[in-house]
């Protein structure tokens, strides 16, 4: 332990990890005992670890120019052709992008934005955000605010009432649905929720809909079939954005290039990047808008004599640089392509496991996924309380690999990029020894 108040941590846990060192898709702790990344650190670390070209990349740019700023018109050219290159692969219309440092700061970039624009264009009361149940969208405050999980709101008094978030319901057919319900059905209940909501709310007050295409943290949530098509036709109605937070599904990590391609989200207004964005050697993001929401938002940038919102590191030139290199190996090395034909495999494999007793679900597109504990197999009932997910979690560390428990009871599933189909097996066979043994604990303890 130390003097440093740990994140996203329980802090009366004791138990501690220090990982010391990576390669490849392996860390390696202070004993030296190897893991299996299952998680790609948080869900980020894409091309793995001690990669010689990014290094390589950040030792070049460090020593040529380690910091410049962007404010006031100054720039440097490691900058922009990151701004082009990613704006050249993103779905949304004549891109343009305004990069930050984390997720969390660059959904607040989108929050300030969205106001800006539509103060811009002369509709101030267009404000609110609708934003979805079991949702991460980071923990800045307006993040936060956006996220639907309890952990990041109860104790902080969030979310911050003065934003206007407005919950819609989650997609999760196997957590959301009625008795007897089909997902069809299922579908058609909570888009017309959506809709009651704005009519409820008024159009004119909303500005956006936020969602992940498919969500990471919350348990990675595959929403059925026809449910993003009908979203969007409820959007168009009414004139309300869609706002694609990629932070994890971008770069290759679902099958596509973007979340939104594996689940036919078209065009999205708003995209927000980061994680992947620099296989996170270094921390960058990127909110990604509209080319016509940029061009409104100059008028009054130059009544004011400034676009009044810009961070320190806001395109730093070894992330920029770092990020540039990460862009052309996904291309140059066809990374989407192998993830997505290995992320199929994986998606065969963690599938194995629908037949094991103590799972419930298993859900998952490309190469992210996640396996569902539960109390009863049939009704799909799931334990109290995060225990059985720790245990779990433990369990594949023991067996030397890295994984993490989300929304309760699930163990996520999202490895480097860059792994193999024998590197795939690893992990599973890690997963089923893992298993078992939770499977006896909760037998043990009465929880099953
Ligand atoms: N959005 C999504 C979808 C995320 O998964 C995350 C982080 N897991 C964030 C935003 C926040 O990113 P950060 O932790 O870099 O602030």
């Amino acid at each position: 332990m130390s003097n440093m108040i740990y994140p996203t941590t329980n802090f009366k846990a004791t138990e501690t990890l220090t990982i010391e060192r990576g390669d490849g898709a392996y860390v390696y702790d202070n004993e030296g005992n190897q893991y299996l990344e299952g998680l790609a650190g948080l869900w980020c670390t894409s091309l793995g670890y001690n990669n010689r070209e990014l290094i390589d990349t950040a030792a070049e740019q460090m020593g040529k120019l380690s910091y410049s700023h962007m404010f006031g018109g100054k720039t440097h050219q490691v900058g922009m052709d990151l701004a082009d290159k990613l704006t050249a692969m993103v779905p949304v219309e004549n891109a343009k992008v305004f990069f930050g440092n984390s997720g969390s700061d660059a959904n607040d970039s989108h929050v300030k934005m969205l106001r800006y624009y539509f103060n811009a264009i002369g509709k101030p009361e267009k404000f609110k955000i609708i934003a979805r149940e079991r949702s991460y969208h980071g923990v800045t405050v307006a993040a936060a605010s956006l996220t639907g999980l309890p952990p990041n709101h109860t104790h902080f008094s969030l979310p911050f009432d003065a934003l206007g978030v407005l919950r819609t319901d989650a997609p999760h057919y196997f957590r959301g649905a009625l008795p007897g319900e089909s997902e069809a059905q299922f579908v058609d209940r909570i888009v017309n929720n959506l809709e009651q909501l704005i009519l409820k709310e008024g159009a004119d007050t909303i500005a956006a809909f936020i969602a992940e295409p498919i969500t990471g943290a919350s348990g990675v949530i595959v929403p059925p079939a026809g449910y993003y098509e009908k979203v969007q036709a409820v959007l168009n109605k009414y004139d309300i954005l869609f706002w694609a937070d990629e932070v994890i599904t971008g770069f290759g990590r679902t099958g596509n290039d973007f979340g939104c391609t594996t689940v036919g989200i078209e065009k999205p207004a708003l995209m927000t990047l980061a994680k992947q964005l620099s296989s996170a050697y270094m921390p960058i993001s990127a909110s990604v808008i509209r080319g016509d929401m940029y061009e409104a938002m100059i008028e009054p940038s130059s009544q004011v004599g400034v676009f009044g919102h810009g961070y320190t590191y806001s395109g730093h030139p070894v992330a920029a640089a770092v990020s540039l290199k990460t862009l052309e190996i996904y291309e140059r090395d066809n990374i989407f392509g192998h993830a997505a034909k290995v992320g199929e495999y994986m998606q065969k494999r963690l599938g194995e496991f629908r037949d094991h007793p103590l799972v419930g679900e298993v859900r998952g597109a490309g190469m992210i996924g996640a396996v569902e504990m539960v109390s009863d197999k049939k009704t799909g009932a799931g334990f109290e309380g995060g225990a059985v997910g720790y245990f779990a979690m433990q369990a594949c560390q023991n067996h030397g690999m890295i994984t993490r428990a989300v929304a309760g009871n699930s163990l996520a599933f999202c490895p480097p990029l860059i792994v193999s189909e024998a590197q795939i097996d690893e992990m599973v066979e890690k997963l089923g020894k893992a298993l078992d043994e939770t499977l006896d604990f909760v037998t043990r303890e009465g929880l099953i």
